[in-house]
């Protein structure tokens, strides 16, 4: 029997299933949905083409091993969809891969009830980062010195962003750059800035925790290691070994040892590239300045909006004729300024804000500075628990009924136990 902190390298025993390390979350997603554990699974596999990642409501166990393998220029939430499609569901158990970004944006959606995690199994997906679908085009054409469509696999491995194509004589070759190497330049190639700006490595809010750092000895490559991050994570973990789904050992001394230091390794550099970042926002009256310049170019066309996985009201009040006009381009910065004060302390940096901007406003880079300083004063972290923060407390639908009815416009009644 496992339970929560247990680690394992794991692996599955179906030849079906061609995973991109051990397979095990694969085995996993496959096993709970054939045992009715969950009735879909939420799955991320290929679109179009390498560099797109669409998510697949899967509920046949023989469809789970078509969405093997990890692609890192998909730029997916899946909690919004669960939220937005699946009445967060309520009405149906299901399994779904998750990065940090995910994970926490579930966090957030559940705890003010606009998902229900009990009917939810997250099997988390350690994360280094992704990159942007076009830019990982332009980079491959630019650095790589390669045609985008000739490449067939992708993989982020020992600090490279890797590619396999084939060449004009149509034979295979592989070619990885340092990341390191390409963020430093000024096209912005490497990872998305969320992403090199992200904390959050190893999703332990999941319930299982998979991934490749650590998988160290003869098991390299072959196996995934897995951290047991709940009860819930435990008793899938446990049935798909007893059903010979998967197979596990314990993982070597060396590996471990090494996941560590990945992650704090990573964590440094995230810090690193937070400082950096925030740093060329200025402060004060200039950071402002620059928000006001860089947002003077929106269209109000929404988007960060819709895709915010904060974001979610019925009625939003950007859209609100007597708050902002409904017929200016660009809308007045109040629209930002609103979307700041309700979700500033919530922001996840889940960058979802700025990749589906059309005007290349960095979204996520004014909500993440303003977050972190409000987590500095508030101390509260999103994301990470069902803690709730502020603005949490006030549950739509009964608050806006109780406005109405009494005329108040004190939305905070239940953070200070009365009125006042
Ligand atoms: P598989 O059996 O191949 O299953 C992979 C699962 O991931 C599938 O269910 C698929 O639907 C899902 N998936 C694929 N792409 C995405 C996506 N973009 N978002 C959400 N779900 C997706 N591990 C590390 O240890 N270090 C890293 O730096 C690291 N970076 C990663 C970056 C990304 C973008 C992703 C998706 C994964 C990353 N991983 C990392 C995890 C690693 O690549 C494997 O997914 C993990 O080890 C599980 O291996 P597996 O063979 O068991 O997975
Ligand atoms: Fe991965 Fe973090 Fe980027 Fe999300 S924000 S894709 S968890 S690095
Ligand atoms: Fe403006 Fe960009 Fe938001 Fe559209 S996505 S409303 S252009 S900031
Ligand atoms: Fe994600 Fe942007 Fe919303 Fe923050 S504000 S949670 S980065 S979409
Ligand atoms: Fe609109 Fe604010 Fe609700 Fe976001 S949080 S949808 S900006 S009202």
């Amino acid at each position: 029997m496992s339970a929560k902190g247990d680690m394992f390298y794991a692996w599955t025993t179906s030849s079906d299933i061609k995973g991109e390390c051990g397979g095990a979350v694969t085995s996993f997603l496959q096993h709970a949905l054939a045992n009715k554990m969950v009735d879909a699974v939420l799955a991320v596999r290929r679109g179009a083409d390498l560099y797109d990642a669409k998510l697949e409501l899967i509920t046949d166990p023989a469809e789970i091993p078509k969405a093997a393998g990890s692609l890192h220029c998909g730029t997916l939430l899946s909690a919004k969809m669960v939220k937005k499609y699946m009445n967060g569901a309520n009405d149906l158990k299901i399994a779904v891969p998750v990065k940090g970004c995910d994970a926490m944006a579930f966090y957030e959606l559940a705890k003010r009830t606009q998902i229900n995690l009990d009917n939810v199994i997250l099997i988390g997906l350690n994360c280094g980062g992704t990159v942007s679908p076009i830019t990982a085009r332009d980079m491959i054409a630019d650095k790589y010195e390669v045609d985008p469509d000739s490449v067939f696999k992708e993989e982020i491995d020992k600090g490279q962003f890797i590619i396999d194509y084939n060449d004009a004589d149509g034979k295979h070759q592989h070619k990885g750059i340092a990341i390191d190497k390409l963020e430093e330049g000024p096209e912005g190639y490497g990872r998305r800035m969320n992403c090199q700006r992200c904390k959050c490595k190893i999703p332990r809010q999941a319930d299982l925790a998979c991934g490749n750092w650590g998988v160290f000895g003869e098991k390299s490559g072959k196996a995934t290691f897995v951290e047991v991050c709940s009860e819930k994570g435990a008793a899938l973990l446990d049935s798909a070994v007893k059903a010979h789904a998967v197979e596990v050992c314990a993982p070597e001394p060396k590996g471990l040892e090494i996941r560590g230091k990945v992650e704090t390794a990573m964590l440094k550099l995230g810090e690193k590239n937070r400082t950096r970042q925030f740093a060329g926002l200025g402060e004060g009256r200039e950071r402002l300045q620059k928000m006001m310049k860089l947002t003077s170019r929106c269209i109000g066309c929404r988007a960060c909006i819709e895709n915010c996985p904060i974001c979610y009201c019925v009625e939003c009040s950007t859209a609100k004729p007597h708050l902002i006009d409904q017929n200016r381009v660009p809308p007045d910065f109040m629209f930002h300024l609103i979307r700041f004060a309700h979700i500033a302390d919530s922001c996840i940096n889940c960058g979802q804000c700025q990749e589906l901007c059309p005007m290349d406003i960095p979204n996520a880079l004014f909500m993440h500075a303003q977050q972190v300083e409000l987590e500095k004063m508030f101390g509260h972290k999103p994301g990470y628990t069902m803690e709730l923060p502020v603005l949490a407390f006030a549950e739509e639908a009964n608050e806006r009924a109780r406005l109405h009815a009494t005329g108040s416009d004190m939305i905070y009644e239940n953070v200070f136990g009365e009125e006042k």
